[in-house]
């Protein structure tokens, strides 16, 4: 059986003594939670919660990691300075990353690469622009997404990893997909990795939602059999709301 895993991603909210404050109301809310949680602050704030996670349910997580392992690549971040901070999971190739920061198939690879090599769980992030889901073109482009950023990755690690179905035009919009859309778009995905790895692999790797999951909608996603967790963005940033997302 595969262990949901409900991860907020911050985005480029909460200021270190932010962050604190608010893992610290987190920590009694998730406490008894049946999925694995996880908080991905930005870079800034690592070091600042992590001693604050320390014994706890709750794991670290990063919003990007650079591929290479040290040099000149300024503002960027490697896989083994997060791995040091006690990072567990990182967020590759969020759509925010793809469309403002030039992110593409490419990178997503390489940065998922690096993170698998230290230690660190990719959190893949794979969806579709609201035309794109217009013009039917949604199960072409998650296949070719996930295709494209698992290239040269064994199975092995795409066991470890996490996917999150993020459709753009859910993200920070209000609107969710139905139950049945991000269910339908997931079952794709999977059947992307079995045809890439197996059945095996298939079964294993989890594969989130993320766009507008909230409090109120949570319980009925994630009764859907293809959901193995999300991906939460507005409502990771108060304790009581991400709570309630992952005591789902
Ligand atoms: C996200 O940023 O990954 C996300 C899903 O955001 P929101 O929950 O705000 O739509």
């Amino acid at each position: 059986m595969r262990k949901p895993v409900i991860a907020g991603n911050w985005k480029m909210n909460m200021s270190p003594n932010e962050a604190k404050i608010l893992v610290t109301e987190l920590i009694p809310l998730v406490k008894d939670a049946k999925c694995e949680v996880v908080v991905c602050p930005p870079y800034i704030d690592l070091a600042a919660v992590k001693p604050i996670l320390e014994g706890t349910n709750i794991k670290l997580g990063a919003q990007n990691v650079h591929w290479a392992e040290k040099g000149a690549f300024t503002g960027e971040v490697s896989a083994a300075m997060l791995k040091e901070l006690g990072v567990s999971y990182a967020i590759v190739g969020h759509s925010e990353r793809r469309q403002y920061f030039g992110e593409t198939d490419e990178t997503v690879n390489k940065r998922a690469r690096a993170a698998l090599a230290a230690g660190i769980i990719p959190i893949v992030c794979v969806g579709e622009s609201l035309s794109q889901r217009e013009n039917g073109e949604t199960d072409a482009l998650v296949t070719a997404q996930v295709t494209l950023a698992l290239d040269s990755i064994p199975a092995s690690d795409v066991e470890r990893l996490v996917i999150a179905y993020e459709p753009i035009w859910a993200i920070g919009t209000g609107k969710t997909a139905t139950k049945e859309q991000a269910n339908e778009t997931i079952a794709v995905i999977r059947a992307a990795v079995r045809s890439l790895y197996g059945e095996a692999t298939a079964s294993a790797v989890r594969i989130q939602y993320g766009g507008s999951m909230n409090a109120a909608n949570a319980t009925e996603l994630m009764s859907m059999g293809e959901i193995d967790g999300g991906l939460i963005g507005g409502a990771s940033l108060k304790a009581a709301d991400f709570s309630k997302v992952v005591n789902y």
